[in-house]
């Protein structure tokens, strides 16, 4: 988390809220936030905003001049628009952009870890850097034919989190999107007939465009500290199934928990822990 819903909603409310708004400061408080160094952060100073996109689960801040802003929130950052520069030092701050109006576009990231970046890159540069240039084709609205990007090395819930196969997609809404189309996290893509592809490419859209939904309904700017996000089934374990009512599980897979339906997903048998496997190795 983000992920694209929450990276999408954020840029398209950011992006009619920015437009047109001239930077006049430009600072990053974050010591490792800022990957690039040329061209320098004052070249954004007295640049106009022309709008604020997203890419895969980066955000684009591009203006009139020839330079453009990317920012990755990684798992815990947060771009929010304030009416005011931040009166007193926010620890979480990242990188601070000030407007001529008095707003401050601030990138905070909370928790321990500063893993949030950002990059200043001019316009020529922008699509052969690596963080854009590698990415694979958006999941939403329209991923690709499926059965052309999935290869059959790796376990669906692996391959579909890999930005270069596919972009957009992370460890949350991943298990949502699972359920949904009734896969096992640890299908191989390989496998799936032609139905399954078909479930696993509508659930793609409707996961995502059903949280987007949601999230239009739900969130204004600032956007919060805390999303009101609408997931059933990642970090719910215990909790019963919203289709069937069995309880659904959790299993450790590499670093992280995955959350699944016995019964909708893996024909009522419970995963085992890769996790143990690997470390006895
Ligand atoms: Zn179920």
């Amino acid at each position: 988390m983000p992920e694209l819903p929450e990276v999408e909603i954020t840029a398209r409310l950011l992006d009619a809220a920015l437009r047109g708004a001239t930077i006049t400061q430009i600072s990053a408080p974050g010591l490792n936030t800022l990957k690039s160094f040329d061209p320098p952060l004052s070249a954004l100073e007295g640049a106009r905003i022309e709008g604020l996109s997203r890419r895969g689960k980066n955000f684009i801040v591009s203006t009139d001049r020839d330079v453009a802003l990317v920012m990755h929130l990684m798992s815990a950052g947060r771009l929010q628009l304030y009416d005011a520069p931040a009166s007193r030092r926010d620890r979480t701050a990242r990188l601070l952009l000030g407007l001529v109006d008095g707003r401050e576009l601030r990138l905070r990231e909370f928790g321990t870890k500063q893993a949030a970046w950002a990059k200043l890159l001019t316009v020529d540069a922008l699509d052969s850097d690596e963080a854009l240039a590698k990415l694979g084709p958006e999941a939403w609205p329209d991923p690709p034919v499926l059965s052309e990007v999935l290869d059959g090395a790796r376990p669906l819930h692996a391959i579909l989190r890999d930005q270069r196969v596919i972009a957009g997609i992370g460890r949350a809404w991943v298990d949502e999107i699972l359920w949904h189309a009734r896969l096992s996290p640890f299908r191989r893509a390989c496998d799936l007939g032609t139905d399954e592809l078909k479930a696993l490419r509508k659930a793609i859209v409707e996961t995502l465009g059903g949280a987007l939904e949601h999230y239009e309904r739900a969130l204004s700017l600032p956007i919060p500290d805390k999303l009101p996000l609408p997931l059933q089934i990642h970090a719910h374990q215990g909790d019963p199934c919203p289709r069937c009512g069995r309880r659904l599980e959790a299993v450790h897979f590499e670093d992280y928990v995955i959350a699944y339906c016995p019964d909708c997903q893996t024909q009522g048998k419970l995963l085992k822990d890769r996790r143990l496997s690997r470390l006895l190795r």
